[in-house]
């Protein structure tokens, strides 16, 4: 079968895939459907934190899939109850609210923060701050939080009620709080389609100062740098604050669709009975995968998490063809001289996958990935930035 073809013919074209078709993997190897084997340091976007085919997960996800797959949300549901006792225990925060995306996810921590404006401050204080080059999502409300215009035009008019602040820049976030009715600040810890560039200490310690002061919610969008990526379980933790509001997605299923919009103390109990919903949100088999995931991202993968972040650091770091290295844990950066686009399509040749961010090559490689194919997988980039 032809299977570029076919998608070509029926699939919408909001895709510029890569040349590949992958069928099958384990761990971190994936295998195209010539049967070529690759080194994935993509995961899916962030999302198989275990690679592909992890057995544990697997053994998880089809038990739950043998004894119910589907609820829905009339009915109470163990793995749904379960996770939100996990997710809220390893973070403090006190309810979850599961969808299935990373957009949904944020659409909630949207909703919350409106209701948290209306209800506290007043009908006018909807404004939300997000910073530039920021990426919360597709969908026309999340659109209009991602700070980036190429993403906007096309789909006007978005949703009012965001404005755009500088990344790293406190003292525009405090005038944007001053001038405009605002019930909340937005941010991702690393912003990764941004070009994996992690906010500042400062940055977010005076952030979460402004929002104390002006009494708005801390929303950490937590959907790509969550799940541990970034070497601590949810990115804000390495940078001493505490959120109002969490959302992550990707990487938290192990591969299977699933959002959560963690609530903190003060917003726990402000969405009741029918004031937000999801088919399946929640559901058995993602929950049930969800849960192998999150008990396994412990001390001891997370110290793994680190060592081999550092060991691409060291690697990469002022090697020759290579001009920057950014990011934090597994979400890495790199700007080199070639046009990303050529060091990717070399890559994939030569048997490694990485993917974009910007201008720049990116790395998201599983969290347990091996450490011998994670130094040959650095080598061939190295040898491909160096041409
Ligand atoms: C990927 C991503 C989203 C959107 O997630 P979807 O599951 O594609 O809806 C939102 N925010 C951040 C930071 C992301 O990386």
């Amino acid at each position: 079968m032809d299977v570029k073809k076919l998608d070509g013919q029926y699939v919408a074209p909001t895709y510029a895939r890569f040349p590949l078709c992958l069928v099958a993997g384990k761990g971190s190897k994936v295998v195209d459907e010539n049967g070529k084997e690759y080194i994935d340091l993509g995961t899916g976007i962030a999302v198989n934190g275990f690679g592909v085919a992890d057995e544990e997960w697997i053994a998880a996800v089809t038990e739950q899939l043998s004894k119910i797959q589907h609820t829905s949300n009339l009915y109470y549901s163990e793995p749904c109850a379960r996770l939100a006792e996990q997710l809220c225990l390893r973070t403090g925060m006190k309810r979850v609210f599961f969808s299935n995306s990373g957009a949904e996810a944020n659409e909630c921590a949207i909703k919350v923060a409106r209701k948290y404006g209306e209800s506290k401050k007043g009908a006018e204080y909807t404004t939300i701050i997000t910073l530039r080059d920021s990426f919360h999502g597709r969908t026309i409300t999340t659109l209009a939080a991602t700070g980036q215009e190429v993403f906007h035009k096309d789909f006007l008019p978005l949703t009012e009620g965001f404005v755009y602040a500088e990344a790293n820049n406190a003292q525009e976030v405090r005038r944007l709080a001053e001038k405009y009715p605002c019930c909340a600040v937005m941010f991702e810890v690393v912003q990764g389609e941004g070009g994996v560039r992690p906010l500042t200490k400062e940055f977010l310690k005076d952030v979460e100062a402004i929002a104390k002061e002006k009494d708005l919610l801390l929303i950490a969008d937590e959907v790509q740098t969550g799940n541990g990526r970034t070497g601590k379980l949810y990115g804000y933790m390495n940078f001493d604050i505490l959120p109002d509001v969490v959302s992550t997605a990707k990487g938290l299923g192990g591969g299977l669709p699933i959002g959560a919009t963690l609530l903190g103390e003060k917003v726990a109990d402000i969405l009741g009975a029918g004031m937000h919903g999801s088919t399946f949100g929640g559901n058995p088999v993602c929950s049930a995968g969800a849960l192998n995931i999150l008990s396994r991202i412990d001390d001891a993968l997370l110290a793994g998490v680190t060592e081999r972040s550092r060991y691409v650091f060291d690697e990469l770091t002022d090697a020759k063809g290579i001009r920057s290295v950014t990011g934090l844990g597994l979400m890495i950066g790199i700007e080199c001289e070639r046009p990303a686009s050529e060091v990717i399509d070399e890559c994939r040749e030569k048997g490694v996958l990485v993917i974009k961010a910007k201008h720049k090559v990116r790395l998201l490689p599983a969290l347990n990935i091996d450490m011998e194919e994670l130094k040959q997988a650095i080598a061939i980039l190295k040898e491909v930035c160096a041409k």
